[in-house]
């Protein structure tokens, strides 16, 4: 709910100072990180180290004592906190002001922010304040160390091309990068590191948001991009009624359902199950593809499965060149037989 005009325009954006060091943005809800902040850890310890710089995470909300310990654990040198009722539960315009009110308190050459819906909602208006770029949705990271720079590469061109964008003379370098793209790090319990507190500075009567309701999204089955086992399916599936056994072998073994877009477009399943460019990126220990030809589209949601097994009757559709194992065959013959002879273990 907005009463007036946000006041972000107001902080001046940092000038002509050096900038040093790689930021991860925590999110988190009351209390729950989001998985993706420590996957950022992970691939930003790897940039930090070959630019040999710190890494430091950004921990916003209320009541925050308890999580800061895990930032450590995860790999930070520093954590920049702030904990103020304001921050929780999350408006972009508290959010905004006390990320790019750290931002120019400590000028990070880099800012990484996962690209969920709230880290969407954030990149976009702290990149505006900061006067800087942000390159959305990246799945791959990496540095020119001798520039300092951030390659930052995803998909373009309606995901035929795989584009590099790089940040000139503008710091931070932001980028968000969809959950689930890197690993998770392994968690060090014992490691510390420095913890900087500061204030947020804000007088509540000034600010123009406020959150009137939450309401929860009710899904039993949990989400996409975090289940271990996915079994999709895509148009050469045939029809809703074959699309039974992709959920029945899903059933049986304890996946959850994917699909194509052309599946989903078809009606056979819920958008909230859709691999892709345009859907959900997946990392499962296991992804079993039937009835899917593999257009870099579906691809970039799910070519880091650890396990991928192809289902198509085509023995040159291109998913089986990231496929792990490969059945040629008819998926409405060979999803039922996986489903009775897998259910049965
Ligand atoms: P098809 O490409 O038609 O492939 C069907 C496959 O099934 C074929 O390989 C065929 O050999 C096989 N087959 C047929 N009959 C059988 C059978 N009986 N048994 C076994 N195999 C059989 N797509 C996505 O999936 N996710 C996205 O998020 C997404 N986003 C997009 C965004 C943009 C901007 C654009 C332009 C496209 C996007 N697409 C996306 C669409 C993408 O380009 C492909 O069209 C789509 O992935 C193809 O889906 P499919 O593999 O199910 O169908």
């Amino acid at each position: 709910k907005a009463h007036e005009q946000i006041p972000i325009e107001s902080i001046e954006a940092p000038k002509n100072l050096p900038a040093h060091g790689v930021w991860v943005y925590i999110e988190q809800l009351q209390g729950e990180v989001a998985p993706v902040s420590w996957e950022l850890m992970g691939v930003g310890r790897q940039l930090a180290d070959k630019l040999n710089c710190p890494l430091s995470g950004v921990l916003l909300g209320h009541d925050i004592q308890p999580l800061t310990e895990l930032a450590f654990q995860y790999g930070a040198d520093t954590l920049y906190a702030i904990d103020d009722p304001m921050l929780e539960p999350y408006t972009n315009e508290c959010h905004s002001i006390a990320l790019v009110q750290l931002c120019q308190a400590h000028h990070p050459e880099i800012l990484l922010i996962g690209a969920t819906t709230t880290g969407r909602d954030l990149s976009g208006s702290v990149a505006t304040a900061l006067r800087t770029g942000l390159t959305a949705d990246c799945t791959q990271l990496d540095v020119d160390v001798d520039n300092r720079k951030l390659l930052q590469t995803r998909p373009a061109f309606g995901g035929n091309i795989l584009a590099t964008i790089l940040c000139r003379d503008r710091w931070p370098q932001m980028a968000t990068v969809r959950p689930r793209v890197f690993p998770e790090p392994e968690k060090q319990p014992h490691r510390r590191g420095a913890l900087v507190w500061s204030d947020l500075g804000l007088d509540p009567s000034r600010t123009v948001m406020e959150v009137v309701d939450r309401i929860l999204d009710e899904r039993t089955e949990g989400y996409l991009d975090e289940a271990d086992i996915i079994i999709a399916g895509g148009r050469g599936i045939g029809s809703k009624e074959n699309f039974r056994y992709v959920e029945e072998l899903a059933q049986a073994i304890g996946g959850m359902i994917g699909a194509s877009r052309p599946a989903v477009e078809s009606g056979w399943a819920p958008y909230s199950h859709q691999v892709g460019q345009t859907g959900f990126t997946v990392r499962p220990k296991l992804y079993i593809a039937a009835g899917i030809s593999g257009a870099i589209q579906h691809l970039v949601g799910m070519q880091n499965s650890d396990v991928i097994v192809a289902i198509n009757k085509d023995p040159d559709a291109p998913i089986f060149r990231v496929a792990t194992y490969g059945i040629v065959g008819d998926a409405a013959t060979i999803l039922p037989a996986l489903t009775l002879e897998l259910g049965a273990r």
